[in-house]
């Protein structure tokens, strides 16, 4: 048995700069984490995406003076930290690699996602060479290894969201992070990143290191997973959206993974598989204010409420092709699928009626155009953009009778576009207009939550 693995992941904001990095480095020792899994330091991802997007048009010395900003906030965290010359000599290499990439892509005047891949990844090799020295500083009992997770985590090709092989990945992980099972050494890590099978660097999409932290956790066998973020835990909505949100204590992994997927930042997407197939508990916590209760994720919580929390998911487009041959016709749902297929893209919510579907879809995907000319050979397709998808998230969604009318009961005059409802027992979803999502959200949220 692999019992008491901790693995303890910090995002952005826990990585801050050198007081936030005291502070994570504190809850990783007093936690017994033995694998820390972290973010890029808080913007430096932001950064890197925008000069993946200068390099096609920017003169060099714009780019440099991007890449300066990167430099110096390493730098100025390394000072603080008072590193010893060998770390500094690593981020010295890791800043000529930038500048040689960038260089490379500005000369190219090309952006592949490839070398995006390779350009974002520095981020956390940057930032997990500074915290290792961190937690090194705190705990001179153990010897902290800053460990290329990239050894480990292996993915497919598809560059900017690549996909983990977790086969691989558990053997990989035997091999290398043997040390943590038996010899109680403690490895910092990045999250975010990982290596196909030909040896080049890929990411897991932006937030993915929720997801890196799940996935090693699972290869492991950990006894729990830790989240460490800017807030006390899961809230009942996004404290952005609204003011009087409540913490959550304890919630199921499917309420969870049904958060996340319909758009709680709070954790990627994916964070939960991981940790559902290992039956590992996860808690979220505020590195800021460790002493918060913050959220369990777990199997079985002893509450089930109707409705635990609300998500909102922006950026929506809704795409409704209508086709009166459709009328008893079979098949065209499937030629539908098939396109979307094509352009490998993926579809959130749907409802149909005799002659019509409607579909949606991050905004992001219009930019494929051909989807939508494949469409039109199929019937008429009208476009509406500026939704957002907002759910209720809860139990036996499906089975309550009166809940939807006590939905839009309190949604009142609130226009919606599409409702999805009664697929899944965790979820209720519509669409409305991305400027009403406060006061939607806000009436919901008094209704059902108080
Ligand atoms: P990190 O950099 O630590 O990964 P993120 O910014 O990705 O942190 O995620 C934390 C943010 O998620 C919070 O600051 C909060 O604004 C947002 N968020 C969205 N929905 C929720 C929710 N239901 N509960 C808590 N935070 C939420
Ligand atoms: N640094 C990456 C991002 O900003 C991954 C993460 O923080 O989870 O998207
Ligand atoms: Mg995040």
């Amino acid at each position: 048995m692999n019992q008491g693995i901790v693995v303890s992941k910090f995002g952005g904001s826990s990585m801050a700069d050198a007081t936030a990095m005291r502070r994570s480095a504190a809850i990783a020792h007093k936690q017994n984490s033995s694998i820390i899994v972290v973010s890029a330091t808080y913007g430096t991802t932001n950064i890197l995406v925008e000069l993946s997007k200068m390099v096609t048009t920017a003169t060099w010395e714009n780019c440099k003076s991007t890449i300066q900003k990167i430099i110096d906030n390493h730098l100025s965290i390394a000072s603080e930290l008072e590193v010893p010359s060998q770390c500094t000599n690593d981020l010295d290499e890791m800043f000529k690699e930038l500048t040689t990439l960038v260089r490379g892509m500005n000369l190219l005047k090309e952006a592949t996602p490839k070398a995006c891949d390779s350009l974002f990844s520095l981020g956390e090799r940057m930032s997990s060479r500074l915290f290792s020295e961190c937690l090194n500083q705190l705990r001179d009992d153990t010897e902290i290894e800053c460990f290329d997770v990239r050894k480990v985590l292996r993915t497919n090709s598809q560059y900017g969201k690549a996909a983990p092989n977790f086969e691989e990945i558990k053997k990989l992980a035997d091999q290398h992070l043997l040390d943590v099972k038996y010899a109680g050494r403690v490895f910092v890590t990045q999250g975010f990143i990982g290596k196909d099978a030909n040896g080049a660097t890929t990411t897991l999409g932006r937030g993915g290191s929720d997801y890196s932290a799940a996935i090693l956790a699972y290869a492991l066998g950990a006894e729990k997973l830790e989240i460490w973020t800017d807030v006390a835990g899961i809230a009942t909505t996004d404290p952005r959206i609204c003011p009087d949100t409540k913490p959550i204590n304890v919630i199921s992994f499917q309420e969870a993974a049904e958060l996340a997927t319909f758009g709680a930042k709070v954790l990627h997407p994916t964070t939960l598989l991981p940790a559902m197939w290992g039956d590992i508990p996860v808690f979220v916590g505020s590195s800021f204010e460790p002493e918060k209760e913050g959220t369990w994720i777990r199997k079985n919580p002893e509450e089930r409420p109707l409705i635990r929390a609300m998500a909102v998911r922006k950026d929506q487009t809704l795409l409704t092709l209508k086709n009166p041959n459709m009328l008893h016709a079979h098949g065209f749902l499937f030629n539908v699928f098939k396109v979307f297929n094509n352009h490998e893209v993926s579809v959130d919510s749907i409802t149909t009626s005799e002659i019509s579907v409607s579909l949606t879809v991050d905004d992001s995907t219009l930019l494929n155009k051909n989807l939508i000319r494949d469409l039109e050979e199929l019937g008429e397709v009208h476009v509406e953009e500026d939704l957002s998808l907002v759910s209720l998230i809860g139990n036996n969604i499906n089975h309550t009778p009166g809940l939807a009318s006590d939905i839009f009961n309190a949604l009142g005059d609130i226009n919606v576009r599409m409702i999805c409802f009664g697929a899944s027992k965790h979820n209720f979803c519509f669409l409305v207009n991305e400027t009403m999502v406060p006061e939607a959200i806000g009436r919901l949220h008094k209704r059902f939550i108080g």
